[in-house]
């Protein structure tokens, strides 16, 4: 029988594909998610699960010790960018107070794993180079990305310290869902590129804007690293194994070192929809940087990461599949 992996936020987007992916290894999987973003029916079977704050220092300790907690899985967090400038002390008590409450809560408990979702805020605008390798000095311009550096910071220290050895997960621009239809972004509201234009190709929404087609991109639109969340739950059953082996600590990218405009998402949702998306011109949107891709060498020599989802069609396709099945599920 293999030993419990306590996965926080796994009744989220990401979380729940985390989880999905553990459980197809047959990994005991103990769900910790308060549910403020979260929905319960996203929680996969044959994963236990708890509604509890993972900053609830008391509460995680006596999980720890009840189930025999071998490792944590750490994504629960608030994660939007202009919501962390508008609110940023939401964002370091959700994400930087209640990630030090939960290291320290491990290593009393002698829980000497930890994986850590961090994301490519962290970089900043990456300047002078489009192409963002983990040797890029962090300059993290929202709270959100600082308040997930600190997170990175703490680990490192806790690390020096104790017996304690950590992966940090930078991802990219995550989207897709899981190939199966067990599971997809849950928000109808979202505001990511890939899900607007399937929600908008599913008939949920009527149109949809492009912001910003005068960067200096070779079609004016920005450029992202777009990764199918199967991957991306990939990467933590195969950083779980990492650390299960002994291997030391270690900071990676999470992303496929491709890039694609938002003209190229746009053209691969109307190609796999057959819909002829309604798209209107709009004005930049503040904060957004011409181009962001990564470098995908060190997750894949060192984790042994193979991508299995990524052309962008497929990712695109798997995200229109769960938006159609949602749209047709209030219809
Ligand atoms: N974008 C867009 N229309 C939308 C949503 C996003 O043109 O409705 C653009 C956005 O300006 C950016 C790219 O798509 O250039 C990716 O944005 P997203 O919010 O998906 O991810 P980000 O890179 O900001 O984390």
């Amino acid at each position: 029988m293999r030993p419990t992996i306590l996965v926080t936020g796994g009744a989220g987007y990401i979380g729940s594909h985390v989880t999905l992916a553990l459980r197809d290894q047959d990994w005991p999987v103990l769900v910790v998610d308060n549910l403020e973003s979260g929905q319960v029916d996203l929680v996969p079977d044959g994963a236990e699960f708890v509604n509890a704050d993972c900053g609830d220092a008391d509460r995680m300790r006596a999980l720890f010790a009840k189930h025999q907690v071998h490792a944590v899985i750490h994504l629960a967090a608030s994660t939007l960018v202009p919501e962390s400038v508008a609110d940023p002390m939401k964002y370091y008590l959700n994400n930087t107070v209640n990630t030090a409450s939960l290291i320290e809560s491990c290593i009393r408990s002698n829980v000497g794993m930890f994986i850590y979702s961090s994301t490519a805020a962290v970089y900043g605008t990456a300047e002078g180079s489009a192409c963002v390798s983990e040797e890029e000095p962090p300059r993290p311009l929202t709270p959100y990305g600082k308040s997930k550096l600190m997170g990175e910071e703490m680990l490192a220290d806790a690390a020096s310290a104790y017996p304690f050895r950590y992966i940090v997960l930078r991802y990219f621009n995550v989207a897709g869902a899981d190939p199966a239809g067990r599971s997809g972004q849950p928000n109808p509201d979202a505001t990511h590129l890939i899900s607007v234009a399937c929600q908008t190709a599913a008939g949920a929404r009527a149109s949809m804007e492009i912001y910003g087609t005068d960067y200096d991109t070779p079609d004016g639109t920005c450029v992202r690293d777009y990764v199918h969340v199967s991957d991306v739950a990939d990467a933590h059953t195969a950083a779980l194994e990492h650390l299960m082996r002994g291997a030391e600590s270690g900071v990676f990218n999470c992303g496929y070192g491709l890039g694609h405009s938002v003209l190229d998402v746009i053209a691969a949702a109307r190609l796999v929809s057959g819909a002829d998306i309604c798209v209107r011109e709009a004005s930049r949107r503040p904060g957004d940087v011409p181009e962001l891709v990564c470098s995908a060498q060190r997750i894949q020599d060192k984790l042994g990461w193979s991508p299995k989802h990524d052309q962008l069609s497929t990712i695109v396709r798997t995200a229109y599949e769960w938006e159609s099945r949602q749209r047709d599920g209030k219809m």
